[in-house]
């Protein structure tokens, strides 16, 4: 797909970014998801390297494209029945600039370098538009943790830091969850780099239980924040959330704690997915009921839909977003949400959509939202609520503390307002009022050129 530029700027700039897109197409072939984040970012920066030749001249595109390390690694285990199992693990630590590479891990079938790398260049900018001094990095592994006894989950995930163990810590790098990686993860993560390090060091990991250095509401956070984002996003228009019917997909941590704070503010969440489809339930999703389904039985929402009674439809293979809603919140993957369901929602009269998960709009679907008037809510910006606690875990970690929940949600909630007015007034600033997509890039990018500039040729 050829760059097309999102603002004017002269062709000697879009001719820097064209060469830099084309050579990330040639370097790294079989790579979609990570030329695709490439392609997006690229798309908004023409009038920021006009304004500034001196980032060209630096190479900052080119550099910031290129992680700084990947690491890939093998990962044998055993499972219940004795059989070996070789997976593959990743970890890309691509921009420091900003401080310690930080961002999740994702451990699902599909996990490959690509995946890892695009979810790793979208992580330097979301951490920079939190402006807590958060580098960018990534990792995972193709290991399903489905159908997977916890004795299993747990040999793995020892498997897995006894290699990780030395790229990592509280300086240098700080993992956490992303799909497939909670709370039980971590603590296996965390347990075997304790006993191979034989250091308490409590900062080398977030999402930690609340016991032993995790932070309150880290759970809630990235759910809660991007209901916050779109909060900000109606406001601006001089509406809010309250009386609106909202569908969120997925039904993992970040889709749970959305539908949990949607709630609180007034709205009517309807919808929730996995792979196998999706629920509808017209009196509204039951909080405590998905709750119970998804973190204790670690169901599936078609056991949601059995248990809940008449108000609740499970649609097999079906997907959120032919159902009629004012606000659409993404919550699952990247490109689950396509032309054709943005046609959908559109017509059905959606007002903001606002991603919970990372890249789950594809390219097409944002153009005819935005084209629609939509206000839409980009990832690195909507969803920079996970790891904003994330560095808050690390504050606390740093002074052996433990704030209040409510403490920690007050934080979050200036934090994603401030991601919130930077994206707008950015974008204002370059010409393009209401497109955060264009805000969240060019403030990303400004702040970690502006630290890489300052720290020399490295
Ligand atoms: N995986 C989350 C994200 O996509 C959180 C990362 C973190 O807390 O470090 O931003």
């Amino acid at each position: 797909m050829p760059l097309a530029p999102r603002l004017p700027a002269p062709p000697e700039t879009l001719a820097v970014l064209e060469e830099s897109y084309d050579r990330v197409l040639r370097r790294d072939p079989g790579e979609p998801e990570f030329h695709q984040a490439v392609h997006e970012v690229l798309e908004s920066l023409g009038p920021v390297l006009a304004a500034r030749p001196g980032l060209a001249t630096a190479k900052l595109v080119e550099r910031v494209i290129e992680p700084e390390r990947q690491i890939m690694f093998r990962v044998p285990w055993q499972d219940d029945k004795g059989e070996i199992h070789v997976n593959r693990g990743f970890r890309v630590e691509f921009n420091g600039a900003l401080g310690p590479y930080k961002g999740g891990l994702r451990f699902h079938p599909t996990v490959n370098l690509g995946i890892v790398k695009f979810l790793g260049f979208e992580q330097i900018f979301k951490n920079a538009l939190t402006g807590l001094g958060i580098g960018g990095g990534k990792g995972g592994s193709d290991f399903d943790p489905h159908g997977r006894s916890d004795e299993e989950v747990m040999r793995f995930c020892q498997s897995f830091m006894t290699e990780l163990y030395r790229h990592v810590g509280e300086h240098t790098d700080v993992p956490a969850g992303d799909i497939g990686v909670g709370g039980r993860e971590i603590g296996y993560l965390f347990g075997q780099y304790r006993r191979v390090t034989n250091r308490w060091e409590a900062g080398m990991l977030t999402g930690k239980g609340a016991l032993w250095g995790g932070s309150a509401g880290r759970t809630e956070a990235t759910g809660y924040g991007n209901v916050m984002f779109t909060h900000e996003m109606l406001r601006r228009r001089g509406e809010d959330l309250d009386g609106r019917q909202i569908v969120v997909s997925g039904s993992g941590n970040v889709a749970i704690y959305t539908v949990e704070k949607a709630q609180q503010l007034g709205a009517n969440v309807i919808t929730v997915s996995d792979s196998g489809g999706y629920v509808v339930d017209e009196k509204g999703i039951d909080l405590d009921l998905l709750k119970h389904v998804k973190e204790v039985d670690r169901g599936r929402v078609s056991d949601y839909a059995d248990m809940r009674g008449a108000s609740a439809r499970f649609v097999p293979g079906g997907r959120v977003w032919d159902v009629p809603a004012d606000i659409a919140l993404p919550s699952a993957t990247q490109n689950e949400l396509d032309a054709e369901a943005a046609r959908i929602l559109v017509r059905n009269g959606v007002k903001a959509v606002s991603e919970g998960a990372n890249m789950p709009t594809t390219p097409e679907a944002v153009h005819i939202f935005q084209d629609a008037g939509v206000a839409f809510g980009p990832g690195k910006a909507a969803n920079a609520g996970g790891v904003a606690v994330s560095a808050l875990e690390m504050r606390q970690n740093a002074s052996r503390a433990a704030w209040s929940f409510s403490r920690v949600e007050e934080e979050l909630s200036a934090i994603m307002t401030n991601i919130h007015d930077t994206c707008y007034e950015t974008a204002e600033r370059y010409g393009a009022p209401g497109d955060y997509v264009v805000g969240a890039n060019i403030a990303g990018f400004e702040r970690v050129a502006e630290a890489m500039l300052a720290q020399g040729l490295i």
